[in-house]
């Protein structure tokens, strides 16, 4: 019989001889799972509470996972911390072919946990609806005003180009 050997996984093997029964598992793990402008923070564990049900030909998960998510602001480049809340509803089947396969007495939860907590997070996050971004020219912040202005022409970087095409 082989153990787990990571906080995601769990012994399943009473579940699966007998369909219906169930226990309530809860895991805590540091994870940096995410997409480009949104990762989990490793510093805040991810938590869940799981409820495991033995199922023919699988174990089927539920439950609540809350972590720490830092978003990116993809105008201004902003940062900021959110906490984040998914239900998860997942199948581990027995099958290569299964989404989420369960190979044995052990079930790794990691995979299924870690789909729904990435799909749940922004691709393009966005401090506020109304984020003016930064600046093309002098890369402030044109939210906080820190933007001289460019009337002057000069002070482009095109201008001298501009020039060069000029008759
Ligand atoms: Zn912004
Ligand atoms: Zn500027």
């Amino acid at each position: 019989m082989s153990h787990p050997t990571s906080p995601f996984q769990f012994v399943v093997s009473d579940l699966r001889r007998r369909p219906g029964e169930r226990r309530v598992e809860r895991l805590s793990a540091p994870v940096d799972w995410g997409v480009e402008l949104s990762r989990l923070d490793p510093s805040s564990p991810l938590e869940a509470d799981l409820l495991l049900e033995g199922a023919s030909g699988g174990v089927y998960v539920t439950g609540t996972v809350r972590a720490v998510a830092v978003h990116t602001c993809h105008r201004c480049t902003t940062t900021w911390r959110e906490p984040v809340e998914v239900d998860l509803a997942e199948m581990l089947e027995d099958g290569e072919d299964a989404d989420y396969p369960l190979g044995g007495d052990v079930a790794d939860l990691e995979p299924a946990v870690r789909d729904t907590v990435v799909l749940a997070l922004p691709l393009v996050p966005t401090c506020r609806d109304d984020c003016m971004g930064l600046c093309a020219t002098c890369g402030a912040d044109l939210n906080t005003g820190a933007c001289p202005g460019h009337d002057d022409e000069s002070s482009s970087p095109f201008a001298g180009l501009r020039e060069l095409l000029e008759p």
